[in-house]
């Protein structure tokens, strides 16, 4: 037997099974082994002193009165009996089993798996369970037709017949050591026949670092290769100039900015080509960061580009550079502009003139050249993968490359999802910034707050309305944005002039309705999800979200993000009737806290990472055995120890790395 062999040679496997089992994605004898338990039933048991009201949990006792079936109503019975455990004497009750009547003799032990009533002294009987020894039970997924225990028993059969003694190790000894793994077959073992409970967890932990380490081990590889591909450039910027310009700033940088830009000072100023990830709260200052490491781009004898999604935040950028920077040409480049212009800005991105760059997509197209491009900066929702590095190295560059995002992902999904990243995280907002007030209402209340509202415009304030849908939905009872814009429409009356954005418009009809808004043409800006991370309107002081539950918690507070940008007191509200318990937890968090990174984490806890990312969208992996969110510790424990490896510059001759040389040889990271 190998462990490649298809089951179909198992006992017990027909065509008819071997298709089911297949459907389950077991087609080799290593897929059935490694089909690993999702839960495990403990079914030992209990003495009836040690539990808890309502408590599930096995009880094993000698019967004492005959088994009594009742009938009731239609189809419906009651089967009960005594049991004695100990000195006590517990009522038993099973609903609609009558069946089971066979399996109750007096004298005789039995053992029940149900619910604990204490008040009663009584259990509602869910199974009659075989005597077990032991009580440990693993509980499979299965489907398609395939039984539990026909799975269990193929699980055995495989083991009897050898299978466990065909895995090898794929752990180096010096890793089993440090942490006290487990070995593999031990480990396999144990997922399906666990001796007692900490067997079984000796074995999950093997199997989580097992797997977590090598998903670590390859993006190492692959950010491994690319640095060996691509030299990158060394930026000698100049010092003094640099903290000049710090000095000059108009706000002193926080201790969180100053290490970031510490990290990425340093990427640019080594050899090796940086790819970093700049994580930060909207208005926690990353923007100003990049600007920095951008200038000192440009002392160090390069040119420097920042990409964003749209026009208006490339003219936003663009404003600020140049304030910033009055000394430099800071140019602008998007697909909207005069033909002219363009040919004149490409002239002198190319003969150097343009010292750094504000643009869309259009900065690295085909048609651009650059003199020396050193830096690229990218804005929100803007991945710089792979293909758009290789577009530039294809041109001859290779620039420094860092991501921002204000999109906080906990550091467990940020070092998995951006595993082949550096990250840098700014934690921590600019002294003296008025903290925004969340409150949480009900729809019904609403209308208390409307008046206040009205006030706040008469003064000149200007409000976002937010609704998660465009228009009137049959399935979802929810405020469409439609309706919303006609309803505030004729609440505010003539004076206040609403407007209405959403994802249907054309990319300028919604441009220059931002920017109407922007220019104060707009009081009110009712509208879906579509208004840009970054937009930034100073004097936009209320957000009301309607429907907020229907949001997930970092959204949340992406779109309260819109407001608090200026000097004065900013607030969100969102509105919203949650039916569950924890939709209602999650509107009281957003009230309590105004960090980000809290606030992912909790969506983490809550929601599970599929759901804050979809798992397709964000390439996160399924993993079989390591869940993202409780184990963090060992996330974190395997990419240091994965980094560790392709630090050490004889890996590839190492022997302890022999073994995952070999299971790593099909990303060729040798040639
Ligand atoms: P982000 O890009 O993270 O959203 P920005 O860099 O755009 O944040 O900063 C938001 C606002 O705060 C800008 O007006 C900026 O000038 C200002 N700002 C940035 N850093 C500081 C600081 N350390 N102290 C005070 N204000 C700051
Ligand atoms: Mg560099």
């Amino acid at each position: 037997m190998k462990l490649t062999d298809s089951i179909q040679y198992l006992k017990g496997v027909g065509p008819k099974s071997l298709e089911k089992y297949q459907k389950l994605g077991i087609y080799t004898i290593e897929d059935l082994i490694c089909y690993f338990p999702f839960r495990y039933d403990d079914f030992a048991s209990r003495s009836i002193f040690e539990l808890m009201d309502g408590e599930r949990a096995t009880i094993v006792g000698e019967v004492v009165t005959p088994a009594n079936v009742q009938f009731y109503g239609f189809k419906k019975n009651r089967l009960s009996f005594k049991i004695k455990q100990e000195e006590a004497v517990i009522s038993v009750s099973f609903f609609n089993q009558p069946y089971l009547a066979d399996k109750v003799e007096v004298g005789k032990t039995i053992a029940i798996y149900g619910k604990w009533d204490a008040k009663k002294t009584a259990i509602m009987g869910m199974k009659i369970l075989p005597q077990v020894d032991n009580g440990f039970q693993p509980v499979y997924h299965v489907m398609q037709g395939v039984k539990q225990n026909n799975l269990v028993a193929l699980i055995k059969t495989a083991i009897d017949a050898g299978a466990i003694e065909l895995l090898e190790e794929s752990l180096p000894p010096y890793l089993l050591e440090k942490y006290r793994l487990i070995g593999r077959r031990e480990a396999v073992l144990g997922m399906h026949f666990p001796l007692d409970e900490e067997a079984h967890k000796q074995a999950m932990r093997r199997l989580k670092f097992e797997e977590l380490f090598y998903f670590q081990l390859k993006l190492q590889a692959l950010r491994f290769k690319e640095k060996k591909l691509t030299v990158g450039i060394r930026i000698s910027y100049d010092e003094k100039l640099v903290e000049a310009k710090i000095n000059q700033l108009p706000f002193e940088l926080t201790n969180a900015q100053n290490m970031a830009l510490t990290e990425i000072l340093t990427d640019m100023s080594s050899v090796s080509h940086m790819n970093r990830l700049l994580q930060g709260d909207v208005g926690s200052g990353k923007t100003a960061v990049a600007s920095v490491a951008m200038y000192a781009a440009y002392t160090g004898g390069y040119q420097s580009a920042m990409m964003v999604p749209t026009e208006i935040l490339a003219n936003q950028h663009l404003e600020s550079l140049q304030t910033l920077f009055p000394e430099l040409n800071v140019g602008l480049l998007t697909s909207g502009m005069k033909p002219a212009l363009k040919r004149q800005t490409l002239e002198e991105l190319e003969n150097g003139t343009i010292d750094m760059i504000v643009g869309t997509h259009a900065l690295i197209q085909d048609s651009v050249s650059y003199n020396n491009l050193g830096l690229v900066i990218t804005d929100e929702q803007h991945r710089f993968g792979v293909n758009q590095r290789k577009v530039l190295r294809e041109k001859g560059m290779n620039p420094d490359v860092l991501m921002m995002t204000a999109t906080p992902i906990p550091r467990t999904l940020a070092i998995t999802t951006f595993g082949d990243m550096d990250v840098s995280i700014i934690d921590e907002l600019p002294a003296g910034r008025i903290p925004i007030t969340t409150r949480w209402v009900k729809h019904e209340q609403l209308e208390q707050v409307l008046p206040w509202i009205k006030e706040e415009l008469d003064k000149k304030a200007q409000v976002y309305f937010i609704s998660p849908l465009i228009e009137e939905s049959e399935a979802l009872d929810l405020k469409n944005a439609q309706d919303l814009y006609q309803e505030l429409t004729d609440y505010f009356g003539q004076d206040i002039n609403v407007a209405l954005l959403h994802g249907r418009m054309k990319p300028d009809e919604k441009d220059s309705i931002m920017d109407d808004f922007k220019n104060k043409n707009y009081d009110v800006l009712v509208s879906t999800t579509v208004i840009e991370v970054g937009v930034n309107v100073p004097n936009a002081t209320i957000m009301v979200i309607m429907d907020a539950d229907r949001f997930g918690l970092s959204q949340l507070h992406q779109l309260r993000g819109r407001v608090g940008r200026g000097s004065k007191k900013s607030y969100a509200i969102l509105v919203a009737n949650p039916k569950t318990d924890q939709g209602k937890q999650r509107m009281k968090i957003m009230t309590e806290t105004n960090n980000g990174f809290v606030l992912a984490e909790e969506d983490l806890k809550m929601r599970g990472s599929g759901e804050i990312f979809g798992t397709r969208q964000s390439g996160l992996p399924e993993f079989a055995v390591a869940d993202l969110v409780n184990d963090y510790n060992i996330v974190e424990v395997a990419r240091k120890e994965a980094q560790k490896v392709f630090e050490d510059k004889n890996w590839d001759t190492n022997p302890d790395y022999q073994v995952l040389r070999n299971n790593l040889s099909e990303i060729d990271v040798f040639d």
